[in-house]
């Protein structure tokens, strides 16, 4: 058994890019006046090319960017937006803030996102946008949300913060809805501090969140305003450390691809745990390495951390269901599955630069805990 690690291993955290250095101080000496925005139309279009969708906003937060698909959807009072249970609250925050209900749909164990089997239940005469989330890598069916949505005429806004890189049946996640958000907030797989990109291929919707991103502003018209709108501008500083991250993207991923399969190998003989669900039309750039305890298991979820953290070893716990706060008047819900996964997810130390060797500790520890 090796010794415990004089560093506490994080879940998270960023990696440095050859060029991030070159850029930012290229963008601190030299993005002013006639090139405040270069970087920021830049890392825009390579974003874009990146993930072969028309067009990409960047802005200040993954919430701003769901934010506003949210209400490019049209939607307000009275409008119901379908989410997982089992989610960052962003998801349903966003909803409020338009004055529409968010609605918190069971989850799917094989997806850990909305299951496609039972959303229709969950469908009123007030439902207009779904909204699937990519939870840690793992990734909507979002073949069955476009059958729903098809179905019963839902507009549908990808939350894909935690999705970069993903791929569903070869093609990129964020291409597949009307419009989908990303986060770089630092502990996302490109972390820039905090930052988000609105995607979408509705050259209509494009224009028309470049306006509500700036106040809502009139583009030919200095200072004229045409609707009420925020003020969620990425600055040019970031989005040139964004460029230079976005270049080495292939890299992070296959990182992160590497991380998950260490974990595989070093778990592979430990009993009551499973791994992030893999699945045959599923690419993922696993932004968590994940485990989901059995509940047969000596030890609960929180004792498991408790002691990895007295290892040194971070973890974080899945997310609450947002159906526990009490933040909305809504019904009481029934979703044992998002429940359960709850509070038995743990997130692993995940972060880019990770070794092999830590991983490997990690495990280690992870077994001997674990065995009765
Ligand atoms: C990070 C995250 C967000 C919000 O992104 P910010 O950039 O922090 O605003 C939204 N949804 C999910 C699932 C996230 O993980």
């Amino acid at each position: 058994m090796r010794a415990i690690p004089k560093k506490m291993i994080l879940t998270a955290g960023p990696s440095r890019s050859p060029d991030d250095l070159v850029y930012v101080t290229d963008a601190v000496r030299h993005g002013w006046n006639f090139h405040h925005s270069d970087y920021i139309y830049k890392f825009e279009e390579a974003f874009a090319k990146y993930l072969g969708c028309n067009h990409a906003l960047s802005v200040s937060a993954g919430t701003h960017a769901l934010h506003l698909a949210l209400v490019l959807s049209g939607i307000g009072k009275g409008d119901e937006v379908l989410i997982p249970d089992l989610t960052y609250v962003a998801c349903s925050n966003v909803v409020h803030y338009t004055g529409a209900k968010p609605v918190f749909v069971e989850v799917d164990r094989r997806t850990w996102s909305i299951d496609v089997s039972k959303v229709e239940k969950y469908i009123t005469k007030n439902t207009r946008v779904i909204m699937p989330v990519h939870l840690y890598g793992n990734v909507a069916d979002m073949e069955g949300i476009a059958r729903i949505a098809k179905k019963h005429n839902l507009i549908i806004i990808e939350d894909a913060c935690e999705g970069l890189g993903c791929k569903l049946n070869n093609k990129m996640i964020g291409t597949l809805s009307d419009a989908a958000a990303f986060s770089f907030q630092g502990a996302k797989l490109l972390a820039i501090g905090e930052g988000g990109m609105l995607v979408t291929n509705r050259a209509d919707w494009d224009t028309r969140a470049r306006s509500l991103a700036d106040h809502g502003i009139d583009f030919n018209r200095q200072f004229w305003v045409k609707e009420i709108g925020y003020m969620y501008p990425m600055s040019n500083i970031q989005a040139a450390l964004g460029l230079a991250r976005l270049e080495d993207i292939e890299n992070l991923i296959s990182r992160k691809r590497k991380i998950f399969s260490w974990y595989k190998e070093g778990l592979k003989h430990t009993a009551g745990i499973e791994l992030n669900p893999e699945r045959a039309e599923l690419y993922s750039s696993y932004w968590m390495s994940s485990i989901i305890l059995s509940p047969d298991l000596p030890i609960s979820r929180d004792e498991l951390r408790k002691k990895l953290r007295a290892s040194n070893i971070d973890t974080r716990p899945f997310f609450f269901p947002i159906s526990m706060f009490q933040l909305y008047d809504q019904k009481k819900v029934s979703n044992p599955v998002a429940y359960e996964l709850a509070s038995r997810g743990v997130n692993l130390p995940s972060g880019v630069m990770l070794e092999k060797s830590a991983v490997g500790y990690i495990c280690q520890v992870i077994h001997r805990l674990l065995k009765t």
